[in-house]
């Protein structure tokens, strides 16, 4: 049996970061930049007013107060979006709103509250002249060009994943397409003579195809596009046919067939169509695994065969199928988010394997605890969908007795559970 991270290593070391393609900007939400990213423009482009206020000479305030205040003559306004067409001179002012650009001739901006604005318009005065009732030093609520970005600036850098902030700057740049790495086609095929399609009755010793769908919602979620095969029958011809469809793919995983007994018809498949290894991974469940790669016309395709039971097909899909997604779209960070928790229960760990135990974990007094979530039989999905983390009781441990620390993979991650 092999550890869990020597099949990953394994896995990881088959498959590539995927080229760049151009990407809409609003598409490219959770992905990887393609090419560093540098700015042909100033921003803000010119130097503006960080206030509603005036704009002035910072000289014409020299001494003001509001005992004191220095009267100026108000000789125009500019609003965000529009260039003042008059200069500003000493003893002059123009009235200035946040974003404006600052007016020629105008080293300061005075906001309205050191004005005496709010009383002359209460006493229906004309807004010919202001009252400046402070002294405004050189550049005061002035936001300078190129503040934020300057023009030829390297402002972000291939290999970042683009989160919204990253998708702002890009907007601000005046980019509607982004070079981002590709996201990868994941053929999923699931396999079983007792399988039936989600759209069809239920014959008895039948049950409904539960893991395409698992599985592919899996693959979006970690931002592949999910390409459904269908069901394989438990023959060759049938796997054969299924499989080759999986030529224009990235991976094919498949889910059933490699477990001890019954994986012959698989391995015959898939030996004639590629290289394979069927590994038995240490850990619980999850522990049948193969791993190849298939030669479908040009292209040489990584398979994962995960193993059947609902549950154990998600979390081997966990540790190694979403780590290769990551890889091929280009992301650095593959690890699960991981906590440390205390647990609830007490959990024994017979034959040395990894444990992955369904778990819910929430937050009390500032600590986490992890409870087990009912029965964990590898057929049982609704624990799955009960849990929000998978304890990791390690495989040199014998159990995890109630009250221990224990690390926790996150399936869902919510600061506060
Ligand atoms: P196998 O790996 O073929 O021995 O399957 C192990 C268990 O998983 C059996 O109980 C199968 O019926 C079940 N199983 C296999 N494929 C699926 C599937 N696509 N959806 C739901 N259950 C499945
Ligand atoms: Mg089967």
């Amino acid at each position: 049996m092999i550890s869990v991270e020597e099949a990953l290593g394994k896995i990881l070391s088959y498959v590539d970061v995927l080229e760049a393609e151009d990407e809409l900007i609003l598409s490219s939400l959770g992905r990887v930049l393609a090419e560093d990213i540098y700015s042909d423009i100033d921003i803000p482009p010119l130097d503006n007013s960080a206030m509603d206020g005036y704009a002035v000479r910072a000289e014409s305030t020299k001494g003001a107060s509001s005992s004191s205040p220095r009267i100026l003559l108000i000789i125009g306004e500019v609003a965000a979006g529009y260039i003042a067409s008059e200069e500003v001179t000493p003893g002059t002012t123009i009235r200035i709103m946040t974003g404006a650009p600052v007016p020629k001739g105008a080293d300061a901006v005075v906001q309205f509250e050191d004005t005496d604005e709010e009383k002359r318009k209460a006493a229906k005065k004309p807004l010919s002249e202001i009252s400046i009732l402070r002294q405004a030093a050189k550049g005061l609520n002035i936001r300078q060009a190129g503040e934020d970005i300057s023009r030829g600036s390297l402002v972000l850098k291939a290999g970042t994943v683009l989160r919204p902030q990253e998708i702002g700057v890009l907007a601000s740049l005046g980019r509607d397409v982004v070079p981002v790495i590709r996201r990868p086609v994941v053929a999923v095929l699931a396999t079983g003579d007792e399988l039936v399609d989600i759209k069809e009755q239920l014959p008895p010793g039948k049950i409904y195809n539960s893991n395409t769908y698992s599985l592919a919602a899996q693959v979006s979620r970690y931002g592949g596009v999910p390409k459904i095969l269908g069901i394989a029958r438990d023959s060759i011809k049938a796997l054969e046919d299924k499989i080759k469809q999986a030529h224009d793919a990235d991976m094919l995983i498949t889910s059933a067939g490699v477990s001890v007994g019954e994986y012959d018809v698989v391995k015959d498949v898939l030996a004639r169509l590629g290289e394979v290894t069927f590994w038995t991974v240490r850990m619980k469940p999850g522990k049948p695994l193969a791993f190849g790669v298939l030669n479908l016309g040009k292209k040489k395709i990584p398979h994962l065969g995960l193993p059947g039971n609902p549950v154990s097909s998600m979390i081997a899909f966990e540790q190694f199928a979403r780590p290769a997604i990551l890889k091929m779209l280009g992301k650095k960070e593959f690890a699960k988010p991981t906590i440390k928790a205390r647990s609830e229960d007490r959990i024994a760990n017979r034959d040395g394997r990894r444990v992955f135990a369904r778990v819910r974990v929430t937050k009390r007094d500032g600590q986490y605890f992890a409870r087990l979530v009912g029965p964990q039989g590898s057929g049982i999905l609704t624990s799955m969908a009960q849990a929000n983390g998978l304890m990791i009781v390690p495989e040199d441990k014998a159990a995890i007795e109630a009250g221990a620390e224990v690390q926790v993979q996150m399936l869902d991650w919510n600061e506060e559970m």
